[in-house]
């Protein structure tokens, strides 16, 4: 008889439903858990929070009553994403690669606070590029965690893995759920009593269309401090020169963002006497990209006339008021980054 109040696992705990679920269903089988949730910059920014939404998470694993470990990966995970092994997806969203690199850090973990295996949320056929057969067999090898990976709701359909051969899990008890559908899930949830989980792939922006742009940019012209990565979650951008982009504010409270992202010798626009957006320039600058950055400004005013644009650099009293009409809507569109 295996004594399994001393077995360990570590759940990869994203907060949503299904690595919820997948905690649930092996905490019925007795197995200490800790949930580990892993923070990149690539998170959403949460308005309310001014946060990512991190704290919501730890609730989440509090309410299922298990351990809680919040993980960063920095500089290292940065560069993974700059140039993937396996490549992107549809955006900048480097899966399979993400994958390994957490994996690896997962056994890091396991074998200092010995932990005996991991468990996912992870659902066959679910997502395009890293949770088909191929790819999760190919993320396993390559963490060096084979065998030691328990997918509770598709456990059925994968050959028996570490923990089942060994009986410290049933794997009468796991499940064999396959596809995108998320049925099953949802019917699992109403049965655990399972409410308020988010949406799911809300969380990762490197999915994201528009800030895929924005990164790519940030690659090719820019560098990648955690200032300049947080700012490509806030305003619009327009890429003025290789060398100066410009980030306006869209509403009161990325307005301030902007101002509390920005640094020594930036330059930060706002137009003068008018409510309006404000502004971040980041770059080399000279009297015309001044100018153009203000027209850019001035036509996101309410006013279509002349307007008055003050530009100052941060940390310095020296301020520029120029007084401009706005720049063409195609002109903008060709810079809109
Ligand atoms: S969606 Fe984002 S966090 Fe999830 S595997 Fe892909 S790159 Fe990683």
């Amino acid at each position: 008889m295996v004594n399994k109040s001393k077995i360990k696992a570590i759940a990869a705990f994203s907060g949503g439903l299904d690595s919820i679920l997948a905690i649930k269903i092996v905490l019925e089988q007795d197995i200490d858990i800790i949930a580990l949730n892993f923070k990149t910059s690539f998170c959403r920014w949460d308005k309310s929070n001014n946060d990512c939404t991190g704290s919501s998470i730890k609730r989440m694993a509090d309410h299922l009553g298990v351990e809680f470990k919040a993980v960063y990966l920095g500089d290292d995970y940065l560069e993974m994403v700059r140039d993937p092994k396996y490549g992107y997806g549809k955006n900048i969203n480097p899966c399979i690669d993400c994958r390994i690199f957490k994996f690896k850090v997962v056994k890091k973990i396991m074998d200092e606070i010995g932990a005996s295996f991991v468990i996912t949320g992870e659902v066959l056929g679910q997502r395009p590029m890293s949770q088909h057969r191929r790819s999760l067999t190919l993320i396993e090898k390559e963490s060096g965690l084979e065998g030691l990976i328990l997918r509770p709701l598709s456990a059925k359909l994968f050959s028996l893995t570490i923990p089942e051969e060994k009986g410290w899990v049933n794997r009468d008890n796991l499940l064999d759920i396959s596809g995108r559908t998320r049925k099953p899930q949802i019917e699992l949830a109403k049965q655990y009593g399972i409410r308020d989980y988010p949406t799911p792939a809300g969380g990762c922006l490197l999915t994201d269309k528009y800030f895929s742009k924005r990164l790519r940019d940030l690659f090719k012209f820019g560098n990648t401090y955690s200032k300049d990565l947080e700012l490509l979650k806030v305003g619009r951008h327009f890429r003025i020169s290789n060398q100066f982009k410009l980030i306006v504010g869209r509403d009161e409270q990325e307005n301030q963002r902007i101002l509390d992202l920005s640094e020594k010798g930036d330059l930060f626009f706002e137009p003068l006497e008018l409510s309006g957006p404000s502004a971040l320039g980041k770059g080399i600058y000279d009297e015309n990209i001044k100018e153009v950055s203000s027209k850019i400004i001035a036509r996101y005013t309410s006013l279509n006339e002349k307007v008055k644009v003050i530009t100052k650099i941060i940390s310095e009293d020296k301020e520029l008021i120029f007084d401009v009409f706005a720049l063409e809507d195609s002109k903008i569109k060709e810079i809109l980054i």
